[in-house]
């Protein structure tokens, strides 16, 4: 199981969850921040901090960003489990469901 990032997060990214993660597996894309589901340890410390309530446990997400799941997971198909976000910077793309999104929260 794992903690995913659904779309409230998208072109917020002001990292407070990273900080929390205890196994720097929280990594940043262009327009939005991925945990990586094989090195997340579902230890929940992200969740709470997150100020625009993105965070969500796997069984717990809610059913219309239900396609974050694969897009937690898919972001790391081409990247495997690089163990550890800080020294990876941003990387520079984004999942494709992430990517064809209109620009969010411009507070409009
Ligand atoms: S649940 Fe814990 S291990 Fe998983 S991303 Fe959040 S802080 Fe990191
Ligand atoms: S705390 Fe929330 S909004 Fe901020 S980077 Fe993490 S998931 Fe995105």
């Amino acid at each position: 199981m794992t903690y995913v990032i659904a779309l409230p997060c998208v072109d917020v990214k002001d990292r407070a969850c990273v900080d929390e993660c205890p196994v720097d597996c929280i990594y940043e894309g262009n327009r939005s921040l991925y945990i990586q589901p094989d090195e997340c340890v579902d230890c929940g410390a992200c969740e709470p901090v997150c100020p625009v309530e993105a965070i969500f446990y796997e069984d717990d997400l809610p059913d219309q960003w239900a396609d974050y799941y694969k897009a937690n997971v898919e972001f790391f198909d081409d990247l495997g489990s690089p163990g550890g976000a800080a020294k990876m910077g941003v990387i520079d793309k984004d999942h494709p469901l992430i990517e064809a999104l209109p620009p969010q929260n411009t507070g409009e």
